[in-house]
This record gives structure tokens, sequence and C-alpha cells, in this order.
């Protein structure tokens, strides 16, 4: 009945919608259930989900309302978030665990597993696995702490504390901890809760004269993951009583995790005795990836999504994003979903100009800078990457950076990366330089020209 109203409501948008769209978005989009005003979609895989949501949700809803006759809220699901059971060998043990995601009020930690509702697995996210984890050199140590934990818990690194800058991985690291754990034990209790959640319930179980309560659900855990644990700064009350936590906890011989943006040392206004508390196990730290493996993390979801790209465009897009995984993730979501959109084929030369991070379009690649320029100067690319100061080098390279500047999006460090990691004091200097020198120099102005118009790099652009 209500599925019937579903077609009515994409036949309407198949006229409102451009043929593309509608085929690539709402065709495939089926009709899960309607109650209570709520109209749940399922969506073929998670960057479809994520499009809808944030393109046509006001749109369907509209339609919907229109058809239903009543108020709709418009929510969609993945169809099945695992990718096939290999990437995702614990989905069954995470049913059958007793462990409980803190996260939700009023959840027992311990309860028998029986009598949790059907719809309590924990809220670790299933794709947050060790197996969709890539391991380069900036995690190493990190990723072989976490699994080294998940095997041994309460052993050699209590507590584990993984501290890295914002979407480098440590969320994912420290559920795939447990997973792995429940994996390996489905009795485990395992727990994972933000601090912010810590915070929370303990309030309420303050407020609430409960706190005895609170007290035996979180020291019931064998396996506690408390992520950004950094928002503890300052919180005197919090810090006493999970201090307590920790102690009681770690005397019985569970396993602490603990997430944090920076070390133990760096969070303000942290009691002492906890930062040394965090301090006496391990800290792992994960850096920023390096280039290769920033590749090698698109290549995998790029498998995981199905989706073929061509080296080149992995390449660029991780070119373009270095410090944070999210956003690189997030710009594959986006060239994958652009590509499907318009059509266009997955390549650097279409996909580029709606990567551009500052949504100014970009005209040309770094690597084309340095192609061209290396050709009407005659070196090469490696060469202006190099120290070398070669007098033609050194003008290639002063003229690439301008160029590079000039055509492309990128901040200064970044151009200086693209030579071989120079300061961006250097790129700043060989731009002044160039500047100077169009108006004194012919012989430069028109190399300079050359390059631009082989790159149809148009003059006026912005500096
Ligand atoms: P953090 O908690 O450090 O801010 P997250 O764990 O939330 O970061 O990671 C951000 C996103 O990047 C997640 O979608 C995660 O799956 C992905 N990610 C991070 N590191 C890796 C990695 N090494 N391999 C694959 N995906 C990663
Ligand atoms: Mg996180």
């Amino acid at each position: 009945m209500r599925e019937e109203s579903w077609e009515k409501v994409q036949s309407s948008l198949k006229k409102n919608l451009s043929k593309p769209s509608y085929e690539t978005w709402i065709r495939p989009t089926q009709f899960s259930s309607f109650e209570n005003g709520e109209l749940t979609l399922i969506a073929p895989n998670s960057f479809s989900s994520a499009w809808l949501r944030n393109n046509y949700s006001q749109t369907i809803q509209e339609t919907a309302e229109e058809i239903f006759g009543e108020p709709v809220t418009v929510n969609v699901k993945v169809k099945d978030i695992s990718d096939g059971a290999k990437d995702l060998p614990i989905s069954s043990g995470l049913k059958s665990s007793t462990a409980v995601a803190t996260d939700l009020p009023n959840r027992t930690l311990g309860e028998d597993s029986s009598k949790l509702p059907k719809k309590s697995s924990p809220l670790l996210n299933l794709r947050y696995v060790f197996n969709r984890f890539v391991v380069g050199p900036n995690s190493r140590m990190a990723h072989a702490a976490a699994m080294a934990v998940a095997e041994a818990p309460g052993r050699e690194f209590n507590p584990l504390f993984i501290c890295g800058g914002v979407g480098l991985g440590k969320t994912h690291l420290m559920q795939a901890i447990g997973h792995y754990r429940m994996e390996i034990d489905p009795a485990a209790k395992v727990a994972y809760i933000s601090t912010e959640t810590f915070t929370n319930d303990l309030i309420l179980a303050i407020r609430q004269d409960r706190m005895q309560a609170f007290r035996d659900r979180y020291r019931a855990a064998d396996l506690i993951l408390v992520d950004d644990i950094q928002f503890i700064e300052g919180k005197e009350y919090t810090q006493e009583e999970f201090f307590h936590t920790f102690n009681a906890l770690h005397d019985a011989g569970s396993q602490i995790v603990l997430a944090s943006d920076r070390p133990p040392s760096q969070i303000p206004r942290l009691q002492e005795r906890l930062m040394s508390r965090f301090s006496m196990g391990l800290i792992a730290d994960i850096q920023a990836p390096d280039l290769e493996t920033r590749m090698a993390i698109l290549q995998k979801k790029a498998e995981q999504e199905r989706v073929g790209l061509p080296r080149d465009l992995i390449q660029f897009i991780a070119g373009r994003f270095t410090s944070n995984i999210r956003e690189l993730e997030g710009a594959l979501t986006r060239a994958i979903a652009f590509a499907s959109i318009t059509g266009l084929p997955m390549t650097v030369d279409s996909i580029a100009p709606m990567l551009d991070p500052n949504g100014q379009g970009v005209e040309v690649t770094p690597k084309q800078v340095l192609e061209k320029v290396a050709e009407v100067f005659q070196v090469t690319s490696d060469e202006m990457k190099s120290a070398s100061r070669r007098r033609p080098v050194s003008q290639a390279r002063q003229v690439g950076m301008y160029l590079m500047r000039q055509g492309t999006n990128l901040s200064l460090p970044r151009i200086g990366d693209a030579f071989g990691g120079k300061d961006h004091t250097t790129v700043m200097y060989a731009i002044e330089q160039v500047e100077k020198k169009l108006s004194s120099d012919p012989q430069m102005a028109s190399q300079v020209q050359r390059i631009r118009d082989l790159l149809q790099i148009d003059s006026r652009s912005k500096r």
C-alpha cells in the first residue's frame, strides 16, 4: 500500500529531476517502511545514501507529503552496510555478544544480552574494523598496539593511549579493538563511550542519586574504550570520578583504551594523577599519512565501493587532501557521486574542478605545471624538486612556483611540497622574484607567457 505510494513519489520526482539524477539516485532507492510519519528508504550504498540525505531529502519530503497527504520525515538507510562477509567477520558476533554501548542512556553494561532490546547492538560502527584500516608508517605502531591489546587485553599496554589529529583514524582503530575482541571472545564485555557520554551519565547519576548504579555499570567492563578523553579538561568532578573508575578497572585487570587529539601531557587542566595514569601504559600516536598511504586508503575505499579509479586520479585526490582522512574520503565520495550524476568519466580533468577545496575551480594540476615548465626551460621535474642551484634549474623552479600559485589553489606550503619539500618562505621569495623579473627581463616574460598559453592559465587570474 505505502510501497505503491513510494512508487508514486518516484514518478513525480522523475518528472521534476533530470534523467541522470533520477536514474542515479531515486530509481535505485527502495521503500522500506512508513511509520508514524517517518518514511524510511533504502539506498544501494553509503555514498548514495549520503548524497540523498544531503541533496534530495527536502525534495523527497515535499513530494511525499503531497502524495501521502500528511507530514513526512525522510530517513535513508544503506541497503547492506557490509560488502560481504569477509570484510566484516564479526557482525554475527556483535549480536550475540553481551557488549553494550553505553552511549545510550539507561543501558546496563553486563546485563544479560537476552534482556536487551533487539536494536541494542553496540554503537560500534561496523565499518571500523581492522581489515578496513590501511596501515602506513604513520600508524604502524598504534595499529600494532591496538592488535596486541585486542588479543591480550589487560596485559602489556594498559592503558593504551592513542593520540593523533582530527580525522586520522583514532576512533576507527579504537572500535576495531572492540570488534576484534568480541570476535575472539563473544562473551567479552566491551564498552565504547565518548568522554561526553561519561560526563553526562555522571551528571544524571548524581541528579538521580544513582551513583552506585553508575559505578557498577562502568566498572563491569572487561574492555573499555573511551573516546576523545581530551574533553575531560577542566571538568573537576568528572576527572575525580574517572580517576576512580580507571583505578577500579585497572585493578581488576580490565583493559582501558583512551583516544585523544593530543598526548596526556598536553591536555590542559588535567589532574596530575590522571596524567600519570594515562601515561603509565603505552602512548601510541597516529601521524598524518604520507602520499603513498593516502593513495592506498583511496584505493581501498574505491574497491569497497566497487568503483575503478585511474591511478592519476587517485594521486591527484591524495595530493590535495593531506591532513585529514575523513576529508580524503569525502573527496572520493564526491568524485564518485559527481561522475555518476554528470556522466563524466572518472578522470583528473573532469573531477579536478569539482574537488577544489576552495571552491574556486582548478585550472591546472601541479603536475601539469611542473611538466610544462620543465619543457620550456629544458630541465626535468626532478631537477626542480631537487636542491640544485644551477641557474636554469633555479629559474625554472621559481617560475614553476609562481605559475602554480596562479594556476592552482595550492597554499604556499603545499606548493613547497610539490617542489620536493621547499619551505613556504622559499615559495614566497620565488614569487616575488618572478614578479620583479617579468617587467625587466623580456626573455623570462616570454617564457612565462608561453607556459601560460600551454597551460591555458589566464594571466589576470588571482594571485
Ligand atoms: P578520528 O577519530 O581520529 O578523528 P576517525 O577514526 O573518525 O578519526 O577516522 C575518520 C575517517 O577516516 C573514518 O571514516 C575512518 O574509517 C577513516 N580512516 C582513518 N584512518 C584510516 C586508515 N588508516 N585506513 C582507512 N580508513 C581510515
Ligand atoms: Mg574520533
